[in-house]
């Protein structure tokens, strides 16, 4: 399913780039992989001087990430670490303190609407027109446009190159959180913004046991600035998290391809099924983000969103009934989890009391199956 495209850089595709990226040299008696190294200070004039400005494990990591994204990546030590880092450098950049605003998806990840707060202008990430009129009523005080697409977890699907394009002309930065979609699905840099973000924790990593960001720029000046961020505020990774991380990243297309394939089979039998109201999954021809999602996403993603008509009881009931699905927050493991998103009371209240965000694993899509039609059964 994944399209593996590849540019001119490497000519390699993006799916071999996740298995030989972040190597050491060929040479005879090195390690396949990067080890692990443990120091918080090196030997000096060396490339690498004290822990808190580099690691080689966290390198290994950033190069994978950074020819997968067509950019220069740093690693964060979680999502949030690198979305408060991208939203600090934006307002940064952007000068006049009075330029702190920034334009935000009303569905985003809630610990990012979270963290901006008041600072936050909620829009509907999809209606590309409302957006761009958003930004340009306000350009003098808006210091970004936020885009996340797929968001999570209304699954809205925002068109990148055309938001990207119209926040340049108005002199307003973009910053793609792309933890959905992964680089493989789709490359907000190629389409013009200025920064990506990922929650590594999620599918990058992929087993459910790791927490990581990553921020990737192709512009000198804000990757120095990130840097700087990162060296002063302290926001590190462990070099065993990215480690792992980078580890989890040989996997990524296998396990996306398997993952997306059952979303999408998961998807189209749960549309079918009474129990439910409304089922939100970009792969359907039935959603309203399809024919965008087919023209800018390789692949349809591994999470799938349903409503019942039964209210915040019936959602419950279904988190409550599983046996081999997993009641749990967080997404983008191996292991398929699920749960009702407003039971947290930052989550937006534009999502639905009964939503259920369903991330789906690499399990057989069978057994998958049965667990949630016997559990549906609670929901009535
Ligand atoms: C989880 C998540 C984050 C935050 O990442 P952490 O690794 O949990 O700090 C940011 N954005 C999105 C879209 C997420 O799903």
């Amino acid at each position: 399913m994944t399209d593996a495209g590849s540019d001119s850089s490497d000519g390699l595709h993006r799916d071999t780039r996740l298995v030989v990226r972040g190597r050491p040299a060929h040479v005879p008696g090195a390690p396949l992989s990067e080890p692990i190294t443990l120091a918080s200070t090196f030997v000096a004039d060396g490339t690498f001087e004290y822990g808190r400005w580099g690691n080689p494990t966290w390198t290994a990591f950033e190069d994978v990430v950074g020819a997968l994204e067509h950019g220069l990546a740093l690693a964060f030590s979680s999502g949030m670490a690198a979305v408060s880092a991208a939203i600090d450098v934006a307002t940064t950049r952007a000068g006049r303190g009075d330029r702190s605003t920034l334009v935000v998806p009303d569905q985003a990840y809630s610990g990012t609407v979270t963290l901006l707060g008041d600072r936050g202008r909620p829009v509907d990430i999809a209606d590309t027109e409302a957006v761009l009129s958003l930004v340009a009523d306000n350009a003098d005080e808006i210091a970004a446009l936020w885009i996340e697409s797929p968001t999570n977890p209304g699954l809205q699907v925002a068109d990148i190159p055309a938001l990207c394009a119209g926040a340049r002309d108005l002199g307003v930065m973009t910053v793609v959180d792309n933890t959905f979609a992964t680089p493989l699905g789709q490359q907000p840099l190629d389409h013009g913004a200025d920064v990506v973000v990922h929650s590594a924790t999620k599918l990058l990593s992929g087993h459910s046991d790791v927490l990581l960001g990553v921020a990737v720029t192709s512009d000198d000046e804000l990757f120095a600035a990130l840097d700087t961020h990162r060296r002063l505020r302290g926001a590190t990774p462990s070099p065993f998290d990215a480690f792992l991380a980078t580890r989890g990243l040989r996997t990524l297309a296998v396990r996306r391809d398997r993952a997306s394939e059952n979303a999408y089979l998961l998807a189209e039998r749960l549309a079918d099924h009474p129990a439910v109201a409304h089922v939100r999954y970009p792969g359907l021809v039935s959603d309203p983000g399809h024919q965008r999602a087919s023209r800018l996403l390789d692949g349809f993603g591994t999470i799938v969103c349903v409503e019942f008509a039964g209210g915040p009881a019936a959602a419950d009931a279904l988190c409550g009934a599983v046996r081999l699905w997993v009641p749990a927050t967080s997404l983008g493991g191996v292991e398929s989890t699920l749960e009702r998103r407003r039971r947290w009371p930052a989550e937006s209240p534009n999502v639905d009391e009964s939503l259920v965000r369903l991330s789906v694993g690499i399990e057989n899509v069978e057994d998958l199956w049965a667990d949630l039609d016997q559990a549906l059964i609670a929901t009535r």
